[in-house]
């Protein structure tokens, strides 16, 4: 396991991984950006390639690449070593890490999941109903092994086949009920039936090929809905699956491109005839979740929806979305009217060439817009404008300088004119343009580092400036951690004799609290990397001052809420001692003229 978590850090930079989800900037020997945990104006997300870890100073998250991706992705460790082993290359293998979890109520699910999934493939290969709607496969095109690959499977016209069999398994009603698989008027009841009934199965994988969640496909005439789904459960959540992404996501890394389709046999008959890099939105609408899921994977995708003017419709919200997480887009627009499916079936189409062919999808837009309007008419040339507005505020500069190029040759205008005319044109507010990309913006930008993490960032990152402080620290106010900081540094100072260079990280405390160690040391290096020894000596008396002031104050705030106290009680004695104590303090302060009124 460390072997393993090693390997992958070997092959993924932190600056690489980072900068896939945050644009960052250069700034001295690290790299800094917007964070991406929490919403803020200016960067205080810094990344140390020398260290190999993130951090932010705003929300004080961050850390190597696992703890990266796991705050960013909401998953656990052993998913977080999934998701970078396949960015890495590196084979994890899941079931093996996970037989040391302990059992939880979404394993409970899974196994359902996985038990109903056996069950409809026993009844599509081991029923003589079943035999029929395996002809209906084999007639589609589909081959024996393909079919097995994708664990298609059959449920009976029956309202009781495969509940009696769960329930007899020990699966409890209630997963039952809210994995879609079972009916009920009333759950308490023994009046549940099968949802499922005369329909064509196709499992749906979770990332890591586990059975989340089925789509039924109806297989008698009239029978609604045509298309029958899970509802989103403990385990299923359908803005986050791709169908077919566990099993292409390896050639999408090789072949860096995704291709994303819409429907079930859209993925499996591209895969049967060798292009494996296909996974469908099966249907609905692509979400940003989606979209940075494949973001892990590619920056490339090439859409390919049906043909007609719903499957555009699609193919320009896809845009936009994937748009929202910078990859780019190319579109397939020449498969004669069919889905990748038919295209393949019907004549053995070359899908692998059409998909060589596609085309960046704002050429695409603009030629289908000139093809809408006519371009001989004002009001033609002003709609094609108005309508490619939301596209080119989605490019990036160098693509919508080529872009307005493009479009100022197509409609003849001088390219100056369409700049100013992209310029006035204000986007509806409901635009879906206008949709992505607006995150909240929360007025907490401020540092929240505190004094006494300042302090000790600058004593851990350039030791020459310990001799200065080592007998002025007033150790009586630092919480346990920086108390034993604090103490291991002075070991180490006495050992060393004659000054230390650098600290021996690796020792004592410093070794156990390593990670709060690394992310104060980043924070010196970030905020002092350019001062002289001159510039950091003032700074550290300038901290020890101000520690000065903040423990003064808190304390005679304190003295204030017990003279308070003692004055409601009557206990006069009390409040002569406390009295006294406070003009101790106060003459303390006056000899220090820089500190603040009270
Ligand atoms: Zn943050």
């Amino acid at each position: 396991m460390a072997d393993l978590v090693d390997d992958i850090k070997a092959k993924i930079g932190i600056e690489e991984l980072v900068s896939q989800y945050v644009p960052l900037k250069k700034a001295g020997r690290n790299l800094k950006g917007l964070c991406p945990f929490h919403s803020e104006k200016t960067p205080s997300f810094v990344v140390s390639p020398e260290k190999q870890i993130c951090y932010c100073f705003g929300c004080s998250r961050g850390g190597d690449i696992f703890a990266f991706i796991q705050e960013l992705e909401s998953v656990s460790f052993t998913e977080a070593l999934q998701i970078l082993g396949d960015k890495a290359g590196i084979k994890v293998d899941a079931s093996k890490l996970e037989k040391k979890a302990p059992k939880g109520e979404k394993d409970i699910y899974f196994r359902a999941h996985e038990l109903a999934c056996s069950f409809f493939e026993e009844k599509l290969h081991g029923t003589s109903e079943g035999k029929k709607v395996l002809d209906y496969l084999y007639k589609r095109g589909l081959k024996d092994e393909t079919i097995k690959e994708f664990r298609i499977g059959f449920a009976p016209d029956s309202y009781d086949s495969l509940h009696p069999y769960l329930l007899k398994k020990g699966i409890p009603k209630n997963v039952l009920y809210k994995s879609g698989l079972v009916s009920a008027n009333n759950l308490a009841d023994d009046n549940i039936y099968d949802k499922y009934r005369a329909r064509l199965i196709f499992p749906i994988f979770d990332y890591f090929g586990k059975v989340c969640g089925f789509g039924g496909r109806a297989l008698k005439k009239d029978q609604a809905p045509k298309y029958l789904n899970s509802p989103e459960n403990l385990i299923y959540n359908k803005s986050k699956v791709l169908y077919g992404l566990s099993h292409a996501k390896k050639v999408v890394k090789e072949k860096d491109l995704l291709i994303l389709v819409e429907g079930y046999f859209d993925v499996i008959l591209p895969y049967q005839s060798g292009v494996r890099n296909v996974v469908a939105t099966s249907g609905i609408a692509l979400s940003d979740a989606q979209a940075k899921l494949i973001k892990r994977l590619t920056p490339n995708v090439v859409t390919c929806f049906d043909n007609d003017d719903a499957g555009f419709e699609a193919t320009k919200r896809s845009y936009f979305v994937l748009r929202s997480q910078d990859l780019n887009v190319r579109t397939v627009d020449e498969m004669e009217g069919k889905d990748p499916a038919d295209f393949i079936a019907d004549d053995g189409g070359d899908f692998e060439n059409v998909i060589s062919r596609a085309r960046d999808f704002e050429d695409v837009f603009v030629d289908k817009l000139i093809g809408d309007n006519n371009i001989e008419t004002i009001s033609g040339r002003a709609a094609i404008v108005r309508e490619s507005a939301p596209l080119y505020a989605r490019m990036s500069p160098a693509a919508g300088d080529l872009f307005m190029r493009a479009l100022a040759r197509k409609l003849n205008l001088k390219e100056s004119v369409l700049y100013d005319e992209m310029r006035n044109l204000r986007l509806k507010a409901d635009h879906p343009a206008r949709l992505v990309n607006t995150k909240k913006n929360d007025s907490s930008d401020v540092l929240r580092f505190g004094v006494d993490n300042v302090f000790f960032s600058l004593l851990l990152e350039y030791p020459f400036l310990f001799p200065l402080i080592r007998d002025k620290a007033d150790l009586e106010n630092f919480d346990n951690e920086f108390k034993s900081i604090y103490n291991e540094l002075t070991t180490q100072y006495n050992h060393a004799q004659g000054g230390v260079e650098v600290w021996d990280f690796d020792r004592g405390v410093l070794s156990d609290l390593s990670d709060k160690v690394s992310f104060l040391r980043l924070y010196a290096e970030d905020l002092y990397g350019e001062f002289s020894k001159e510039m950091l000596e003032n700074e550290l008396l300038k901290l020890v001052d101000r520690m000065g002031q903040e423990r003064r104050i808190s304390k005679l705030k304190n003295i204030q809420t017990e003279i308070e106290q003692a004055e409601k009680s009557g206990d006069k004695e009390r409040l002569k001692v406390l009295l006294e104590e406070q003009m101790r303090e106060i003459n303390k302060k006056q000899l220090c003229p820089e500190q603040p009124n009270l």
